[in-house]
């Protein structure tokens, strides 16, 4: 039986490949037109539309941590750990939004993460490509996971790729 820190781990690790599939069939999907905000202003110090996406497993977690039991709260715990974890690697190091220290940015796994992030954004606003993850994207840029999963260019209507702020 696992303890609810136990879960919240569980959880932390499993929810990478889940971000990854959201981020390939979903942000770079139905939902370009919000995930196009950080692609057209990655490095923006300003909230952009897409930073706005992450009120929703936010929410989720809020609601498991105070209506769920043990298990349901660590699901909900494991969630604001990967949401802060995504956040600082590639919205703290690989875009530099916000300061980080520089040891922290020295280390030779977060450089890796952030010049594999970097791959996605070669579409420059047009549209993200492979890899989707950003803690396995080295494992996923290495062996070609994603390769055939390269999403079509969908240009937004106009008015609707506005950022917020
Ligand atoms: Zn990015
Ligand atoms: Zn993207």
């Amino acid at each position: 039986m696992l303890t609810g820190s136990g879960v919240a781990l569980v959880t932390l690790v499993a929810l990478e490949p889940v971000m990854a599939l959201v981020h390939r069939f979903v942000f770079n999907g139905p939902l370009w037109c919000w995930h196009e905000s950080h692609h057209e202003h990655p490095t923006a110090r300003r909230i952009v539309r897409n930073d706005l996406l992450w009120l929703w497993p936010l929410l989720g977690s809020a609601a498991l941590i105070s209506l769920g039991g043990p298990g349901l709260a660590g699901i909900g715990v494991g969630i604001v750990g990967y949401v802060a974890a995504y956040i600082l690697a590639h919205d703290g190091v690989a875009h530099g939004r916000f300061w980080v220290p520089m040891f922290v940015r020295r280390m030779s796994g977060f450089r890796l993460l952030a010049q594999t992030h970097h791959l996605h954004h070669r579409g420059g606003r047009h549209g993200g490509a492979p890899p989707f993850a950003v803690y396995a994207a080295p494992v996923e840029h290495t062996w070609h996971v994603s390769k055939n999963f390269v999403p079509a260019t969908k240009p937004c209507p106009p008015g609707r790729v506005r950022v917020a702020g």
